[in-house]
């Protein structure tokens, strides 16, 4: 199988399963234990702030962080198709108990000027505004990277009305590899980040969330009261130290393995799509010929896995999984599904 469905679906190769068999461990609730220790400071060194925790998943990651930045009854600004309000169940609603303020952005960017027009008015009518999400890269508009210039005038109305930013930032090191932008420039934008080791990176299991030193402290007590502390999870970090120290360049494989499907599937009649909007490792295409869902199942039937993420929209997401070879397989057999044979 060529598995096309998400960056998620990577294995944990031969040096991140020995690297997690050796691993040091403690009782990471005490604080004790030396992996997670280790990979805390070395993500948070990363992404340029003074403190970060280990989470089981991204969602936790982002849910912790509305959980400490804001209170029940105000309103989260987020980009309408963003993870947090499309694909987490709610989430910040159940639990943070905000309303979701979602925005319209342009290839999953929000225009400051629009990001300043939503924030209240001091009106006891009103919910007050508590925080602004971003997404970089966006998922839903496929992979995009946020411009660092759009996240810096973002940044600029949250300062003026003495709000924080929270960036969903599950594959920031996708933005990062992709635009050339080191990835503290796009996170000294914002007050806080969530970023997945589980994804493009390779580790099995786990996100990091970043911020200051008092964040990451209220942080950590939002991780216990949702059950996320974990004891000996040095397990996890282990794969994570290596995901950081030695997966973040070879994202740009992905990248170009993207480029190429991208460039094939535009080439062949009965897909539409613009080519121009693959920034990473993402594809999504819309099937003009057929319906999204014969498209997948005939996909599967041949050997390729994708995922329909919208009535008309057929997502493709390259990792270490699959190379070249599997790319030039998969535009084929897109080819010979189209042309019914
Ligand atoms: C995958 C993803 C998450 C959530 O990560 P999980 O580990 O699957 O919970 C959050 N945001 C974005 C943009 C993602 O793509």
């Amino acid at each position: 199988m060529i598995d096309l469905r998400s960056d998620t679906v990577t294995l944990p190769d031969e040096a991140m399963r020995r690297a997690i068999y050796e691993a040091e461990l403690g009782d990471d609730v005490y604080g004790e234990d030396p992996s997670v220790n280790r990979l805390e400071e070395l993500a948070a060194d990363m992404v340029g702030k003074e403190a970060a925790m280990l989470v089981p998943s991204g969602t936790m990651g982002n849910q912790v962080a509305v959980l400490t930045h804001t209170s029940p009854g105000t309103e989260v600004i987020m980009e309408a198709d963003s993870h947090i309000y499309y694909y987490e169940a709610a989430a910040a609603s159940v639990f943070a108990g905000i309303q979701p303020r979602p925005l319209q952005g342009h290839r999953g960017s929000l225009p400051a000027d629009l990001v300043e027009w939503a924030i209240r008015q001091d009106d006891i009518h009103l919910p007050p505004t508590s925080l602004i999400c971003l997404e970089n890269t966006h998922n839903r508009a496929g992979g995009t990277v946020i411009p660092l210039e759009d996240m810096k005038a973002v940044h600029e109305v949250a300062v003026k009305y003495d709000l924080p930013v929270h960036l969903d930032g599950a594959r920031i090191f996708n933005a990062s590899v992709a635009s050339g932008v080191p990835v503290r420039e796009f996170t000294a934008c914002v007050s806080s980040v969530q970023f997945c080791l589980s994804k493009g990176l390779g580790a099995p299991v786990g996100s990091i969330i970043a911020g200051s030193r008092p964040f990451i402290d209220d942080a950590r007590r939002w991780r216990k009261r949702l059950g996320g502390g974990m004891r000996q999870a040095g397990i996890i970090a282990a794969a994570g130290i290596l995901a950081l120290e030695t997966m973040v360049d070879r994202l740009a494989e992905d990248h170009a393995n993207a480029r190429l499907l991208a460039e094939g599937l535009a080439a062949l009649k009965g897909i539409e799509f613009n080519p121009e909007d693959v920034d990473t490792n993402i594809v999504i295409v819309r099937p003009t010929s057929m319906s999204v869902d014969r498209l997948g199942s005939e996909l599967e039937k041949r050997g390729v896995l994708t995922v329909v993420i919208e009535p008309d929209r057929v997502r493709f997401t390259t990792s270490k999984e699959v190379n070249r070879n599997d790319i030039e397989k998969t535009i084929k057999t897109v080819q010979e599904v189209l042309a019914g044979n």
